[in-house]
This record gives C-alpha cells, sequence and structure tokens, in this order.
C-alpha cells in the first residue's frame, strides 16, 4: 500500500468512527438579529427578568452563549458595517463594502453557503421580519452591486427562490408571485393563513408590522412554521432566521420598540432552540451583523437602568404620538398611554414640543421613556462594537471563543462541505 493510499484509508476509518460522523449537523438554523449588539441582550435580560424573585434570570441568549465576533466591513470601508457588508460576511466568508449584496469589492459575486446546500440537496428557507430583499436575507441568496436594488433582488429570488420565504414581499411583482405559484409554492399574505399552509415550498408575503403595536410575537410564528415547512427534508435544510427590526428600533433610538422586538426575536430563538432539542442532528447558531444606537444601559451620570416599565408599553412612541396630535387635550393621551407617571421635566419636555407635529412628539415621547428608564443612545447609525455569538446542538463548540464574523461564515461552509 503507497501512502497515499494509507492515507485515504486511515481517513476513511476516521471518518466512520460515530464521533467524526456526529460532527456533521443535518440541519443548520441560522439567526440573526440585526443591529442585536451586547446591550440589547444585557437589557432584554433585565426588561424580561421577574420582579417576583431578586435574582436575575438568565435568558436564552444566555443559556446559548459562546463567543463574540468581530464586524468590521472590508478595510476600504472602515470600522463599521452595514448590514449588507456584514450579512455578506456571514454569508460567504468574505469581507466587502458596505452595500454589497453577496460581491466582492470588485462587485463579483461570492459563493453563499445557501448556494452551497442546494448545490448538496438541501433545502433553504428564510423567515425575516423586513422586507424578503432587504440587505441580510439577500446576501445569503443572490448577488447585487448594491442593497437598495430591491426590484432586481426580487426578480433574482424568482429565478433562484428559496424553498420557505417568510417576509414582507412588497418588492415582488404580481408576475413574480405568479412564476413562484407555478414553481409549486403555496402564496400567502396574512398571518393568519400560517396554520392552513401544507408541508413544502412557501411563499408568504406578509404586512410589514412591528412587535410592539400590530403582531407581537410574529417572528416566533414564522420561525415555528418554517422549520415546520422544512423538518421533512430528506438531505436536511438551512435556515436563516432574521429579527430585522432590532435595528430599525435601534435607528429610531427607541428603546420600548427594541425590547419589544427583543421579545418576539428571543421566542424565535427559544422555538429553534427546542427544534434542536427534539431533532439533536441539527445546529442553532446565531449572531448579530452589528450594533445599533450607541444604546447604553444608564444615562447622564445616574447608576440606574430600569427597564420595568417597557414591558407595560403597549404602544410605539410613533403610534402615541400620532393619535396625540389628533386629539383634544394631548398631554392627557400622552399621559393615559405610559405606563407611569410624567414628572415635572418629563411633562416640561412634552410641553415644549409642537404638539400638534407629529415627528417632534414622537421624539419627546422617546426622549421622555428615555428619561423615564435611564437609557442612553450615541448615534442613529451602527456602531463598530463587537457582538454576541449563540449555538447549540451538533458543531455549537466549533463557534465558541472570539472569532471574527467571516470565521463564522467559514465554519458553516466546512460543515456542509
Ligand atoms: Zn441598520
Amino acid at each position: 500500500m503507497n501512502n497515499k493510499k494509507l492515507l485515504s484509508c486511515l481517513l476513511g476509518a476516521a471518518l466512520s468512527l460515530p464521533g467524526f460522523a456526529a460532527e456533521k449537523p443535518k440541519n443548520i438554523i441560522i439567526m440573526i438579529g440585526d443591529g442585536m449588539g451586547f446591550p440589547y441582550t444585557t437589557g432584554y435580560r433585565h426588561f424580561v427578568d421577574s420582579q417576583e424573585t431578586t435574582t436575575v434570570e438568565t435568558t436564552v441568549f444566555d443559556r446559548l452563549h459562546v463567543g463574540s465576533a468581530s464586524t468590521h466591513p472590508h478595510h476600504h470601508d472602515g470600522v463599521v458595517t452595514d448590514s449588507a457588508a456584514s450579512a455578506t460576511a456571514l454569508a460567504t466568508g468574505t469581507k466587502t463594502y458596505n452595500g454589497a449584496i453577496a460581491v466582492d469589492i470588485e462587485k463579483e459575486p461570492l459563493t453563499t453557503v445557501m448556494e452551497i446546500a442546494k448545490a448538496k440537496g438541501m433545502n433553504t428557507g428564510l423567515a425575516v421580519t423586513s422586507t424578503i430583499t432587504h440587505a441580510t436575507p439577500a446576501s445569503f441568496f443572490v448577488h447585487n452591486e448594491y442593497r437598495k436594488n430591491e426590484k432586481e433582488i426580487a426578480q433574482s429570488l424568482t429565478e433562484t427562490p428559496a424553498d420557505v420565504m417568510f417576509g414582507n414581499g412588497r418588492h415582488f411583482t404580481q408576475a413574480q408571485l405568479d412564476t413562484l405559484a407555478a414553481k409549486g409554492y403555496q402564496v400567502i399574505s396574512e398571518y393568519k393563513q400560517l396554520a392552513s399552509l401544507k408541508p413544502g415550498k412557501v411563499m408568504a408575503t406578509m404586512p410589514l408590522t412591528n412587535a410592539i403595536d400590530d403582531e407581537p410575537m410574529r417572528l416566533t410564528k414564522m420561525t415555528k412554521q418554517a422549520l415546520k415547512q422544512l423538518k421533512g427534508s430528506k438531505q436536511g435544510f438551512v435556515l436563516l432566521i432574521e429579527g430585522s427590526q432590532i435595528d430599525w428600533a435601534g435607528h429610531a433610538n427607541d428603546i420600548a420598540w427594541a425590547m419589544h422586538e427583543m421579545a418576539d426575536y428571543g421566542g424565535a430563538v427559544e422555538a429553534a432552540e427546542a427544534f434542536v432539542k427534539a431533532n439533536p442532528d441539527t445546529l442553532l447558531i446565531g449572531t448579530a451583523d452589528h450594533s445599533t444606537g450607541g444604546l447604553t444601559l444608564a444615562r447622564d451620570g445616574d447608576y440606574r437602568w430600569e427597564p420595568q416599565s417597557l414591558l407595560k408599553i403597549k404602544q410605539s412612541p410613533e403610534a402615541i404620538a400620532k393619535i396625540a396630535t389628533t386629539a383634544e387635550d394631548p398631554v392627557a393621551i400622552i399621559n393615559r398611554s405610559l405606563p407611569f407617571k410624567l414628572n415635572d421635566e418629563q411633562l416640561k419636555l412634552i410641553k415644549n414640543t409642537d404638539l400638534k407635529e407629529p415627528k417632534a412628539l414622537t421624539n419627546a415621547i422617546k426622549k421622555v421613556i428615555d428619561l423615564h428608564t435611564g437609557t442612553g443612545w450615541t448615534t442613529s447609525g451602527h456602531t463598530g462594537e463587537d457582538v454576541p455569538v449563540y449555538a447549540t446542538g451538533v458543531g455549537a463548540h466549533l463557534f465558541s471563543g472570539h472569532l471574527d464574523n467571516t470565521d463564522i461564515a467559514d465554519k458553516i461552509i466546512k460543515l456542509l462541505q
């Protein structure tokens, strides 16, 4: 036996050992909290903390936490990434410019984990709370030189669709939806239709709703349904789930909205964790693409962050302002809509605002909530610090310690090959 033959023989023996074979997950669930830096997962821990006990209970993010990841884009674009460059890094293992959808800095297409999965005969899926054509889902499935080309991205996703697509479909034309239906997709457009789905391909173009005003746990519902649709895949599946609007709440510097989005995303991670428990041949790997808003859990030199009232806020500041601007007594509406009594400083802040101007009043209500809870913000954009990584199931240990976001993709690709 020559050396080459001996090597392949030894390798074959090693691969047939149960421990080695068990390293390969059949299914992979990739979860991204858009904008969900550490302040958001820490904030969520206190937001949901039981006031009946003196301890701070751990959350699903604490339970599954394995490490952290750096998020910077290609060095041409500095330290702070956008969602497109970061999703491209997580989907392909390559750093690129901000705005790129699975293309490199020369605008050449990069192979994505979803394309590798499809080539292996696996099923693929996505469930997001943004448009289906938004930067994160787009970067996992198609290629475009600029994230804002959502109409082109919709066409690409019609030509090479995921098997299961849950999200807002506003950039798809009726003709494109008809094409998907002709390919055997069940096409639905309302949350209440989820229960009527049969196993197999789905195109669900849901309304764009937020977690505080309209559909509190819509991502959790979509995640459970997407897993149901894909569960029977013979060759396994790769599913991308994104809590898209954590980022939008961060851009808006809206802590009430942000924490309600975290509750929905946390529910989705718990649903995925339960799936891994029931299907131990599955890997769940989650992270964030970057942090947003420069959120701080304290402000103005006070050693205080008190999020308990946020649970009781049932309308977003924007929704409260919309009602208040048309009301006879806007201050009374605001007082009634917030679960705490406004102090003199907060009342003054509201009264000094143009009470007929929804945008100004929204900002004033957000400021009042920030002052009440002790929440700080430094930017309306993204920030460059590291983000959490969490994992469970087959191969979860590979993601422990500090990684770059491109390492996460490299490891997923290795597991797929
Ligand atoms: Zn963003």
